[in-house]
């Protein structure tokens, strides 16, 4: 399939064997490490949000002494703490024809046939272990009346199989996860330091051996060493300034660690979700999700008159007032089979479609409704509210609009107040490169969770995100990191005093001085906003060769503003958020030049990556899997001004037929 001659081979270590049977194989073969040895090995675990916690707790429990690190001042603050929606798994409890095959087949043509077979199958598989795992934890999942665990749909499946705890399913989760870490640490098994913030990972002999880590608060670097480095530090979302992320996500870890070498793979994947709170101002910081579950019960739509559409931004009309006959159901009419669950790229995309049309309902014409007339009417608003009502609630308190409030009566028909969504950038696909094993292009360097790229393709579906970051945490780097630690027990600990520790900290503390010392007029943050819309301009929802082309000039200006007219107040020692803000901002925008390089190179739509040049005269994606059936991988050239390399990873399918995505039958 890929004509190009590799200049570099990556070994995605999938093993032989058909599938299905791919993990058991694994599991039966691979290296363990016998339990005197593991007492004597350390790993650092980077991150506490679902990927890193639940890491850290299996590491530990398991008998390795781990070292876990956060920004926040408890682990329990880690964004994870946000996913409201659900986790995915293969249950099947509602006997409405769900398997792990089925999730498997879903994930792999939900991520537009771009994921690595193997991987998905085996997240598939693990999938009905991770819920075990939380009820035996006391995660209090909803239920059926009868005492079952109830389960909701999400975009691009026809089964329920998704699990939830109200609109808090993140919360309760890593409350989950948390109690797990938090008895290894009173074991003393876990070693946690919250507020440090990892700047670099040590290279010993071509082996991740440690960390440097700035203490938040008094400002001072800090060295670790152990045998192997796992970084679970989330996605790069913020690139984009104005996301649905916590402000804090950043992608310094993941960044310093492709800079160390470990290679990123399909950074331009980003995911953009159909129902937010569209934007309000030129003063924000923050976009809110309205969680995916809501289009369960909830229908999208715009009129069907132009002229509504413009009353409708004018001011002079409400949504309640355009009778049903005058409303567009524009995903069920296009998408049939799905309706409005179809994946979040083709609801982002058609809701675009409609408000580049002219059709958005507010003010700034970029919105569409999510309406729950009809399931109110249906199903009572008691139902309604015990199902979305914090996220009704939510809803209110930022906008002042009462969805589950009723508007009008017509014709005997009670019409509510819907709420008025957009899309917005939400989640990344893209990440540290990884083989089978989660290991990255550099030995003894792990990633898991959002800031690898290893499970989704170019989409990911609902609820997948907190079934990957346990799943990797819980069920897979727990064995796959025994394969690498198995001969590590022979080495003796390494001291923090040897050269390369010393090296890299004095790169950290040189490159902070640097920073401060640029003394320029612009703020972080007002630089930040101009990557913000440097991106959604030029590297959004729809990218074109020549809007990519000058996205990359613009960020490489951009660069060239940081490095000269930055502004930190304050200093270096003790607590200086600003100085933080900015060690991100530095590689969010060269994060943002790789997914600008990678969206240029791929000529082809595929999942959340739209080429406007590529699409069908319906507008729907067209991949070139002739030319791009693999994963783009970009190594990095010794510079941040240098462009870097292109390696790909060839994909083969097994069992899967790759064919075109179809929602509509
Ligand atoms: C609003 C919202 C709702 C969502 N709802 C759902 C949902 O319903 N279902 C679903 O499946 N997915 C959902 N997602 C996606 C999902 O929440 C995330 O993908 C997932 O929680 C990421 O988990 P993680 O452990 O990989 O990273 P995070 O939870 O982001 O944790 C990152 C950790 O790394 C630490 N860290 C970061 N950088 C450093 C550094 N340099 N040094 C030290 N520590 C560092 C942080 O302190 C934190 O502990 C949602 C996302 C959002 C934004």
């Amino acid at each position: 399939m890929v004509n190009d001659i590799m200049a570099k081979v990556l070994d995605s270590k999938i093993p032989a064997g058909p599938v299905p049977e791919k993990w058991k194989e694994y599991k039966a073969h691979q290296r363990l490490v016998n339990p005197k040895n593991k007492l004597k090995l350390d790993v650092i675990v980077v991150g506490t949000g679902l990927a890193g916690a639940s890491a850290a707790a299996s590491l530990a429990e398991m008998g390795f002494n781990v070292y876990n690190f956060c920004i926040q001042d408890s682990p329990r603050r880690a964004h994870s703490i946000a996913a409201q929606g659900g986790i995915n798994a293969a249950k099947n409890y509602q006997n409405d024809g769900d398997s792990v095959y089925r999730l498997f087949y879903d994930t792999v043509k939900g991520g537009d046939y771009r994921a690595r077979e193997a991987n998905v199958y085996r997240l598939a598989e693990v999938s009905n272990n991770i819920i075990d795992q939380c009820v035996a934890q006391g995660v209090p999942f909803a239920r059926e009346y009868g005492g079952m665990l109830a389960n909701r749909s999400f975009g691009g499946a026809q089964v329920s199989r998704t699990f939830y705890a109200k609109g808090q399913t993140g919360q309760q989760l890593l409350l989950g996860a948390y109690s797990s870490l938090s008895k290894e640490v009173q074991r003393g098994k876990v070693k946690l330091f919250t507020r440090y913030e990892m700047e670099d990972v040590v290279i010993i002999d071509g082996r991740a051996r440690g960390i440097i880590a700035k203490n938040l608060v008094t400002g001072k670097l800090e060295r670790f060493s152990a045998n192997a480095v796992v970084i679970a530090t989330g996605g790069y979302g913020n690139t984009y300034f104005l996301s649905t992320n916590a402000m804090g996500c950043n992608c310094t870890a993941a960044v310093q660690c492709f800079r160390k070498g470990a290679m990123m793979a399909n950074p331009s994947y980003v995911q953009i979700h159909p129902t937010c709170i569209p934007v309000h101002g030129d003063k924000q910081s923050k976009l809110t999700l309205m969680s995916e579950s809501l289009r369960n019960d909830g229908r999208i739509w715009v009129p069907k008159k132009l002229e509504d559409a413009k009353a409708l931004q004018a001011g002079t009309k409400q949504g309640y007032e355009i009778p049903e006959e005058d409303r567009d159901y524009y995903l069920e009419r296009r998408y049939p089979a799905f309706g409005n669950l179809v994946p979040r790229d083709v609801a982002s995309r058609a809701a675009k479609e409609r408000c580049d049309k002219g059709f958005g309902v507010n003010n700034t014409g970029l919105a569409v409704f999510l309406d729950f007339s009809e399931s109110i009417q249906r199903l009572g608003i008691d139902e309604i509210r015990q199902r979305y009502g914090n996220l009704f609630d939510m809803y209110e308190e930022i906008t002042d609009v009462n969805p589950g409030e009723k508007a009008c009566t017509r014709d005997g028909v009670d019409y509510y107040y819907p709420m008025m969504i957009f899309p917005a950038i939400h989640y990344t696909m893209g990440g540290v490169w990884v083989d089978y094993e989660l290991q990255t292009t550099i030995p003894g360097l792990f990633a898991i969770g959002e800031c690898n790229f290893s499970d989704h393709g170019a989409n990911r579906l609902g609820a997948s995100a907190l079934m990957q970051g346990l799943a990797d945490g819980y069920f897979v780097l727990p064995y796959t990191i025994q394969n690498y630690l198995a001969d590590q027990s022979i080495w003796p600990r390494l001291s923090t005093d040897m050269p390369e520790f010393a090296e890299t900290e004095k790169a950290v503390e040189k490159e902070i001085d640097r920073l401060m010392n640029i003394k320029g007029k612009r703020s972080v943050d007002s630089i930040h906003k101009e990557l913000g819309h440097i991106m959604w301009e030029h590297v959004g929802m729809g990218r074109t060769k020549e809007g990519l082309e000058e996205g990359l000039k613009l960020l490489k200006a951009l660069r060239q503003e940081f490095d000269t007219n930055l502004f930190i107040p304050g200093s270096k020692e003790g607590l200086n958020v600003e100085l933080d803000k900015a060690i991100h901002l530095r590689d969010f925008i060269l994060m943002g030049e790789l997914v600008a390089y990678d969206a240029l190179h791929r000529e082809e739509s595929c999942g959340g990556h739209f080429r406007e040049e590529h699409q069908t005269e319906e507008g729907e994606a067209k991949r070139d899997d002739e030319n791009f059936f693999y994963v783009g991988c970009w190594d990095y050239q010794g510079s941040d001004d240098k462009a870097p390399e292109l390696i790909k990873e060839p994909l083969n399918y097994e069992i899967i037929k790759v064919q075109t995505r179809n929602y509509k039958n």
